[in-house]
């Protein structure tokens, strides 16, 4: 059955750009029949908020958006991405890494790129001794070369019929799980999307980088394959994008100021937004 789902992290508040992303995708699976599903995305333990995820549910009743089933928490689920990071191992495919975030930070000073954007590959393919260190690795990363010639090059399908292949320097060797994080954002959610049945990736173009490697783990971990929509972001009139420390355009603001929830998950739907808001493509 179609089944699409809405992820947000309970680190804020929900503002406008979440509202349209979980109106979007309520709408492409509940107009033909199908499910949608609320996850809870908590695993960065030091930005989450037990409040927030009250706030999410508070906002998305508000919204009039009511999902299936009980929502899936991400921190309540480590034991299913143990056991796929595990897979990746056994695989060859991942392997320890103990660079800080300051050690990745220098290597690529410029011209490589804004720091962070990638990694250097410093500790890929360590001699043996590496190894018996893994207890004290800060991550796990995926070794991305040997799973493309193990998977190929991944592709990924458009709700709209669009076919994408993915290049491989679109691909990093992305953090499978940290020190301090059973899994990390990707591997959580392929294994989450694949858990619960989820046949339809509704997100924001901003994450869009995120398919490629997302897909090439779905085809590694034997996962099958979602359709995705890439919807436009909600940005302010001058393009500023919507952040989560503006108290301005969160749902809660809108409710309080009186705006009727239910009329304006409609507006969204129709891709009208309150004035003061546009849509941008990336
Ligand atoms: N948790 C992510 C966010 O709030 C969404 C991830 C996804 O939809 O795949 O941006």
């Amino acid at each position: 059955m179609l089944t699409s789902r809405f992820a947000p992290s309970p680190t804020g508040r929900l503002h406008l750009g979440h509202a349209f992303s979980a109106v979007f995708a309520h709408q492409s699976a509940r107009s033909p029949g199908g499910r949608f599903l609320l996850r809870i995305e908590d695993l960065d333990q030091t930005r989450s908020r037990p409040e927030f995820v009250d706030a999410i549910e508070e906002d998305l009743r508000w919204l009039g958006l009511e999902w299936d089933g009980e929502p899936v928490v991400q921190s309540s689920r480590s034991g299913a991405y143990s056991q796929a990071l595990e897979k990746l191992k056994a695989m060859g495919l991942a392997y320890p890494c103990f660079c800080t975030r300051s050690d990745i930070a220098a290597a690529l000073s410029a011209p490589h790129g804004p720091p962070g954007s990638l990694y250097p590959g410093t500790c890929r393919g360590l001699p043996d001794d590496a190894k018996r260190r893994a207890s004290t690795a800060h991550s796990w990363r995926l070794d991305s070369t040997k799973a493309i010639e193990r998977a190929g090059l991944p592709g990924w399908t458009e709700q709209d019929g669009r076919r994408f292949t993915a290049v491989a320097a679109e691909i990093d060797d992305e953090i499978l799980a940290r020190k301090d994080a059973p899994a990390s954002y990707h591997l959580a959610c392929v294994v989450d999307d694949a858990a619960s049945g989820v046949t339809l990736v509704v997100r924001g173009i901003d994450l869009r980088a995120s398919t490629p490697v997302q897909r090439l783990l779905q085809d590694i971990l034997g996962l099958p394959e979602p359709f995705y929509l890439h919807h436009p972001l909600v940005v302010h009139e001058d393009g500023r994008r919507l952040a989560k420390r503006d108290l301005a355009p969160t749902l809660q603001a809108l409710r309080q100021s009186g705006v009727d929830g239910a009329e304006l998950a409609r507006n969204l739907a129709g891709g009208a937004l309150p004035s003061g808001f546009r849509l941008a493509e990336a």
